[in-house]
């Protein structure tokens, strides 16, 4: 699955939704329940419709509804709730400019999954990402924190010492960084993604609220970790080079059961 960064950084209206994936089955989609929609606009908002340069795409507000996934075997139901905005989406000869409220999210329940996660990742990074998706629109640098984390917890997976000790013989953590170093030696090309995830992490450590950090940013993190994942969990890469030698061993002839 390719990682599409629209589906997570665009918004939606009860019309015209992106087709998130079904937190429940993974395999459906989800679309909005259209009536269960509501929007109010903010006091701000209300305060400003009385200014005599009123326009309507001054118009803020916010909304709250439901999603339904599309198999009908699940039909999970997914709350949303969020910010609206108004946008000029054409202009009719008569009436003049014509407009759309559009939602941005700011909270689904239960999460939205932004990749297709491995079925034999293990639990511990599993609910570590699913904070992590939980925070994706209400604060990009938590999200990253929490993407952060699952590294460590990939790392201590893949058996990568958590200590050291000294010469008195005392226990001493080691850093993150540290530990992707040692891990180096083993796989250089999946310690450098692992690297690159801990450095957008350290920006939502360091940073602190969803100010310093975009969501292109943690965009970037989620895709090198779902790359992670798959290499750590399914071993692409040395499967597909295996069955490439076979093949060619092979000459291309069907492997003989
Ligand atoms: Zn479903």
């Amino acid at each position: 699955m390719s990682f599409d960064r629209t589906k997570w950084t665009v918004p939606f209206t009860t019309d015209r939704a992106t087709s998130w994936p079904c937190p429940r089955c993974e395999e459906g989609t989800l679309v909005p329940v259209k009536k269960s929609f509501t929007a109010e606009d903010t006091a701000e908002s209300r305060k400003n419709s009385a200014h005599e340069a009123w326009e309507p795409d001054w118009n803020k507000g916010r909304f709250a509804g439901r999603l339904v996934c599309t198999r009908t075997e699940c039909a999970e139901s997914v709350v949303v709730c969020g910010d609206t905005s108004v946008v000029q989406d054409g202009f009719d000869p008569e009436e003049g400019p014509t407009y759309t409220t559009e939602l941005h999210p700011v909270f689904f329940h239960p999460a939205l999954p932004l990749f297709r996660v491995p079925p034999t990742c293990t639990e511990k990074v599993r609910a570590e990402l699913n904070r992590a998706w939980a925070l994706y629109w209400l604060d990009s640098a938590s999200c990253a924190n929490r993407v952060r984390t699952c590294v460590e917890l990939v790392l201590t997976h893949l058996k990568v010492p958590r200590f050291r000790r000294t010469q008195t013989n005392r226990r001493i953590m080691l850093r993150l960084h540290d530990r992707i170093e040692l891990f180096k030696q083993r796989d250089a090309e999946l310690a450098q993604a692992l690297m690159a995830v801990k450095w957008i992490g350290n920006i939502g450590s360091h940073e602190g609220g969803a100010g310093g950090m975009g969501r292109d940013d943690v965009l970037n993190g989620l895709e090198l970790l779902e790359y992670v994942l798959v290499e750590v969990f399914e071993q692409r890469s040395k499967r597909l080079a295996r069955m490439g030698k076979q093949i060619v061993k092979r000459k291309g002839r069907p492997k003989r059961s």
